[in-house]
């Protein structure tokens, strides 16, 4: 029922996308997304080297014959990936829709493109967007203030960004950054958006390959437990509160830090190791404001119909209600 420009363009059911998630974005939960309508996408840093990521494009293809993507993000690392070669594994595993997200995605679009593939950019301004759309983006994934992971510097928060943005960009757009549940997508859908890409929400689902004490501690956390750290690096991005995030904070407070300040702490190999533990506080790990909204850990698609019913409901029986009452009082 809930079609849009973003489920036309993209061949899925639901307008509903789970982008990038460093450490998280694997075979799996692509599949389950993909298998229930939405559109999953893997994160090709989280494989260690291109072949890898060659095998887990296989590994999802196995899984499922429904369309999925491939997220490729260009921040700064402490190491810089050959994006080259993980772009070729890309092209070359047969990929048809690629999400970019970070700086200067253009020559990652123009090779994408002059392979037939479609490109989402995931960007944190109108004018980074409208720039993605002069390079031949599909479509534009815009991220609120309230996101995990990077929100850039700008502090605009979604309820302001969406409809800035959708005034502008011509190509279809998802809403990011805050997303968990019928009412977002609705009121996504009303600021001007085709639909929505969730990260945290999809993190906290039974499908999601990372141990349940994250799963748990997500749950339990409320729309205040996040941290913004490297605000004063110029490289934002918002985290799980926890015992390193409250540290890293700390030293930036503190006035003058380099990035070596706090490498011993933020590193991703730090984080993906406590993971691998089950330590929610002994590294970074990226959660949104939407913890306050995500109560329990479904499996992906009991989420996926969650939504759309709860959006189809909101609007043929609340939204649409109102404007009857309106009418009725109008007579
Ligand atoms: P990493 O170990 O190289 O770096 C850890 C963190 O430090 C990252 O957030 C990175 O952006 C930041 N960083 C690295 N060098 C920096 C510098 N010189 N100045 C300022 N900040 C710096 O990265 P990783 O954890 O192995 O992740 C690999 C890629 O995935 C990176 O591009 C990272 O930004 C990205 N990532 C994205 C998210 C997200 O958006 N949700 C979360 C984690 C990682």
């Amino acid at each position: 029922m809930l079609k849009t420009r973003f489920t036309e363009a993209f061949g899925v059911e639901y307008p509903i996308a789970q982008g990038g998630m460093q450490w998280v974005g694997k075979a799996q939960l692509v599949a389950a997304v993909a298998n229930a309508g939405a559109l999953g996408f893997i994160t090709a840093l989280t494989q260690p080297t291109p072949e890898e990521l060659a095998n887990e494009i296989r590994r999802t293809r196995d899984l499922t014959d429904k369309p999925f993507g491939v997220n490729l993000t260009i921040l700064p690392t402490i190491n810089p990936p050959p994006y080259a070669e993980y772009r070729r594994a890309i092209i070359e595993g047969g990929v048809k829709i690629v999400e970019t997200a970070g700086y200067k995605p253009q020559e990652h679009i123009d090779d994408f493109k002059a392979h037939g593939i479609k490109v989402i950019h995931k960007c944190t301004a109108v004018r980074h967007a409208l720039s993605a759309e002069r390079m031949g983006a599909d479509a534009i994934s815009i991220d609120g203030f309230e996101c995990a992971g990077h929100p850039g510097e700008d502090d605009i928060p979604g309820l302001i960004l969406i409809p800035a943005a959708a005034d502008k960009v011509t190509v279809p757009m998802l809403a990011s950054g805050g997303f968990a549940d019928g009412r977002g997508l609705v009121a996504a859908l009303a600021l001007g958006a085709d639909g929505v890409n969730m990260g945290t929400r999809f993190c906290v689902t039974q499908e999601a390959q990372i141990p349940d004490s994250f799963k748990q501690r997500m749950v339990a956390n409320d729309e205040r437990q996040t941290d913004l750290i490297f605000r004063t690096l110029h490289n934002t991005a918002r985290v799980m509160k926890n015992k390193v995030s409250e540290e890293v904070v700390a030293i930036e407070r503190a006035g003058g830090a380099k990035f070596e300040d706090v490498q011993h702490l933020v590193a991703g190999k730090r984080g993906v190791a406590a993971m691998e533990r089950g330590d929610t506080d002994d590294g970074i790990w990226s959660a949104g404001m939407v913890q306050g909204l995500i109560h329990d850990v479904p499996t992906v698609k009991e989420l996926v119909d969650r939504i759309v019913a709860e959006a189809e409901e909101i609007i043929d029986r609340r939204l649409a209600g109102m404007v009857d009452r309106l009418a009725h009082a109008a007579a």
